[in-house]
């Protein structure tokens, strides 16, 4: 495995900058434009890394993958599933146009308007949703050192219209139900955690166990919900490119701006790419690139 994730690195790495970085999220422009990350984590517990693979990244998106676990894993009555849907949008992460034709009921939990409602049923439950889901994070992946960049939530709220415009319009059809600032606050600071491939690799083994996060470890989900997480990556995890990268790698995923990429191989492991030059869907180049030379190579996938 580490071999096959050393060649992997060596060949994706890229040798100059690919794609492009998020010009709305000022912070991003700091990461280095050549960095490449993989890890591989089993669900026997054990983690392969290689190239940049303990390098800290803005997580961004996939942070609403564990914002959604968390919010799943407190609702028996399903009611978050009355304030979002589950269908993919085939329009971009922070697309308007879907939310007024659908009276404020966002497409899916992945894209920003989802995320944002998801965010608001947190704080309803949990109080400080950025800090539920940093403390989730950290218990998931046993890593202490996973933090908030503060200066990268403050650069992304400083720079948030395009969120705020959505938060407005959910807030408008009686779909938050915390102040709008409150809100985009608490997902600011959830989307800029910061933490490394071996460690997201690890918090997202959940998901290829059925809902458990460790072999003798405690139950996160209920395995028809860890089911529907993955089911919901694989339609919506990568947003208006979902189909195409369900196409090339084959596996539920879950991508992010800051160039991160957590996909799942159920019943096997699961895998976290980082590099940050992004296509014009907001997914990572050399990463997406790296998941299907994986799946190709070694033949997982869920197809
Ligand atoms: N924080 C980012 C935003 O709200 C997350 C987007 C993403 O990673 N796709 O725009």
């Amino acid at each position: 495995m580490e071999a096959l994730l050393e060649d992997l690195a060596a060949a994706h790495r890229p040798s100059s900058p690919v794609g492009r970085i998020p010009a709305s999220i000022p912070h991003l422009s700091a990461a280095d434009p050549l960095g490449f990350g993989i890890a591989v984590a089993t669900v026997e517990g054990e983690v392969f890394g290689a190239g940049d693979a303990d390098v800290p990244f803005s997580i961004q998106s996939i942070s609403k993958l564990f914002s959604l676990a968390l919010a799943l894993a407190g609702d028996p009555g399903e009611a978050l599933w009355r304030r979002v849907l589950r269908e993919p949008s085939g329009t971009a992460f922070n697309s308007l146009v879907q939310l007024e034709a659908e009276s404020g009921i966002p497409r899916n939990p992945f894209i920003n308007a989802g995320a944002l409602v998801v965010t608001d049923f947190l704080m309803e439950r949990l109080g400080d949703a950025g800090e539920a889901v940093l403390a989730f994070l950290r218990g998931l992946s046993g890593s202490a050192r996973i933090t908030v960049d503060g200066d990268a939530a403050a650069a992304e709220l400083a720079a948030s219209s395009r969120n705020r415009a959505l938060a407005h319009f959910l807030a408008d059809f009686g779909n938050l139900h915390n102040p709008v600032d409150a809100v985009l606050t608490h997902y600011v600071r959830h989307c800029s955690i910061a933490m490394s491939c071996r460690d997201l690799a690890r918090a997202g083994l959940f998901l290829a166990r059925g809902g458990v996060a460790s072999p003798d470890g405690p139950r996160v989900l209920s395995a028809d919900n860890a089911k529907r997480i993955n089911s919901i990556m694989l339609t919506c995890g990568m947003y208006d490119a979902a189909g195409e990268f369900a196409y090339r790698v084959g596996l539920p995923g879950k991508s992010g701006v800051g160039g991160g990429i957590l996909a799942v191989v159920p019943g096997r492991c699961t895998v976290c790419v980082w590099s940050p030059g992004l296509d014009a869907k907001g997914n990572s180049v050399a990463g997406t690139a790296a998941l299907a030379e994986l799946t190709a190579r070694t033949g997982w996938s869920v197809f």
